[in-house]
């Protein structure tokens, strides 16, 4: 007879960690399959807001003092600046600084607590399939693994959402955004950088970052596929912009990104779907490491919630997205096509003036201190 878990986890990235850790916590039956071996590497411009240091406290247990110690937390800025490939735009403080993380540490460090909690990981182990109905995994080597609940954490390529016949496989695959990134030594990069910079006015739908770390300068840039043909072009316009020599490049790497493609409902037989793996992240400036972690630890508790009372965990999960999560990306997305056909009407200015005139909401906004939707005072419930 095969072993039953009361819950297979797929994908040990911010949202399997954060699921895993709120059922081992609670004594239940968890396995993590990750196809990779940990720490690895995750292509991230590792921002993190002030929501995410809140849920980082309330549910790991983790300040960004302890996760600095750990060397997973690099840097940390007060200050902001959005610009074009030629102007500045808009500059500013923050009521409450921007942390940046390198991912290979973070992620490996939370996955840690998740197995300090009781979890189990199989890591080298590539999900290639699985049965919502039975709550049945397959692996690439042959191996199947069986829970009472799947949870899909595999991130924006994920293999459960595939299971799903009810996800619109055409809207998923419009919204998924192109972006590339590199890493470049703080010595090599032209000029100091000590807080994060935007780059708007030369793509649509997407936009470009420079981001301070302590020993490296990381420059990115994201877009929608849809409206921005020839990607790479792009970038090797936003890096002569930046005037990188291009000896200092080294070699892309590019990675979809979940852009305003959320799933409504994320919920098919035995299986949730969390993070990236349901779209979950904020589509105007692409922050994907909260949503992951807090739809990792909403479906983490409704599944156990559902195991111990021996209730469907779907209904408990789709009320708290729908209560939190839902409504600030619909709001988030709202006000990106706002500024996106703004730009293209009356050019990037009025973005400078807006972000200027708003400076202290909307960076309270972008933390989670208020909401997207009209910039209310938010409140979270974690
Ligand atoms: C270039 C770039 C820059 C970004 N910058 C930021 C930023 O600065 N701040 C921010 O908040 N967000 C950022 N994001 C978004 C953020 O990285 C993601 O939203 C976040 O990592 C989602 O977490 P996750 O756990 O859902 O998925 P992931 O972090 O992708 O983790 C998924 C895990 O599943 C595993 N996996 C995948 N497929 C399988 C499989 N078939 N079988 C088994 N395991 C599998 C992977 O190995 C991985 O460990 C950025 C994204 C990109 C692409």
């Amino acid at each position: 007879m095969q072993k039953i878990h009361d819950a297979i986890i797929c994908g040990g990235g911010p949202a399997g960690s954060s699921a895993a850790l709120s059922l081992a916590r609670r004594g239940l039956d968890v396995l993590v399959l990750d196809r990779a071996r940990f720490p690895r590497k995750k292509l991230c411009g590792g921002l993190l807001t002030w929501k995410s240091v809140r849920l980082l406290e309330n549910h790991f247990n983790e300040t960004m003092d302890s996760l600095a110690d750990a060397g997973a937390v690099n840097f940390a800025s007060d200050r902001y600046a959005i610009r074009t490939l030629t102007d500045n735009l808009a500059e500013g403080p923050l009521p409450f600084p921007f942390h940046f993380v390198d991912r290979t540490v973070f992620d490996d460090r939370l996955l840690q607590r998740a197995v300090e909690a009781g979890a189990g990981v199989a890591q080298e182990t590539q999900v290639v399939g699985c049965d919502p109905d039975t709550g049945t995994v397959t692996c690439a080597d042959g191996r199947t693994f069986r829970g009472r609940y799947v949870i899909g954490a595999d991130g924006a390529n994920s293999r459960v959402r595939s299971s799903f016949p009810s996800v619109e496989r055409e809207r998923m695959h419009r919204f998924m955004a192109a972006a590339i990134e590199i890493a470049i030594p703080k010595h090599s990069f032209p000029r100091p950088v000590d807080h994060p910079e935007l780059y708007v006015g030369f793509l649509d739908a997407g936009y470009g970052w420079v981001f301070p770390n302590r020993d490296k300068v990381v420059v990115g840039l994201c877009g929608l596929r849809s409206k921005n043909s020839r990607f790479p072009d792009l970038f090797k316009k936003f890096l002569g912009a930046l005037k990188i020599s291009p000896d200092a490049v080294p070699d892309w790497r590019g990675h979809p990104l979940p852009y305003g493609n959320y799933l409504h409902d994320p919920v098919f037989g035995r299986a949730l779907l969390a993070g990236d793996a349901g779209g979950f992240v904020e589509p105007l400036f692409g922050e994907g490491i909260f949503f992951a972690l807090c739809t990792g630890l909403y479906a983490g508790e409704a599944v156990a919630k559902g195991v111990e009372t021996g209730t469907s965990p779907g209904p408990p999960y789709a009320r708290r997205l729908h209560r939190h999560i839902i409504p600030e990306l619909r709001a988030s997305d709202r006000l990106r096509w706002a500024l996106f056909r703004s730009m293209q009407w009356v050019g990037p200015r009025g973005l400078g003036w807006f972000a200027t005139w708003l400076n202290t909401p909307l960076a309270e906004m972008v933390h989670g201190m208020r909401s997207y939707s009209w910039l209310r005072k938010k409140q979270w419930d974690f």
